[in-house]
C-alpha cells in the first residue's frame, strides 16, 4: 500500500516532534503538539503512525502497567526512571546490564534479545513541592 504525500508528511512531523523532546511524551501530548500545524490530523492517525514507527524500529514504546504508554525516539538500550506522583519519565544513564541476557539465556534456553528494568520513585520537583523528603 503506497503512502500518500500527506501521510508521509504527517509521519515525518510526528517523528520530528518526538525527536525534539527528551520528555518521553504520551500519544495525547504528541497529538496536541501536532494539531497547530496539522489540524487535519486525527488522534487515530497519531496512534496508527506511532505503532508503524515502533514496528520500523524508529521509536520505542515505554509500557507501564498502569499509566499510559510513552514514546521515545532514542531506540538505544537505556533505562528509565518514572515519578509515581506526576508521571514524569527521565532517562537513567546506568550502564546496560547486557550480561543479564546471557544469564537469562542459560537459565531459560531462550535466545534473549533484550530485557527491561523500570525504576520508579519520587522526582526532585515532587520531592521539593512536598516540603521535606521525609513524608
Ligand atoms: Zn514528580
Ligand atoms: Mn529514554
Amino acid at each position: 500500500m503506497a503512502l500518500t504525500h500527506r501521510q508521509t508528511k504527517q509521519r515525518r512531523a510526528l517523528l520530528d516532534l518526538l525527536r525534539s523532546t527528551k520528555s518521553h511524551p504520551t500519544a495525547a501530548w504528541l497529538y496536541d503538539g501536532l494539531r497547530k500545524n496539522h489540524p487535519e490530523m486525527s488522534q487515530g492517525t497519531v496512534y496508527r503512525n506511532l505503532s508503524v514507527l515502533a514496528e520500523q524500529g524508529l521509536v520505542q514504546v515505554l509500557r507501564s502497567g498502569s499509566a499510559q504508554d510513552r514514546f521515545d525516539a532514542d531506540t538505544s538500550l537505556h533505562y528509565h526512571v518514572a515519578c509515581t506522583r506526576c508521571g514524569r519519565v527521565d532517562d537513567l544513564p546506568l550502564p546496560p546490564e547486557t550480561e543479564r541476557n546471557k544469564a537469562a539465556e542459560a537459565l531459560s534456553g531462550y535466545r534473549i534479545t533484550g530485557h527491561r528494568i523500570d525504576y520508579y520513585g519520587i522526582c526532585p520537583e515532587c520531592l521539593s513541592a512536598s516540603g521535606s523528603s521525609g513524608s
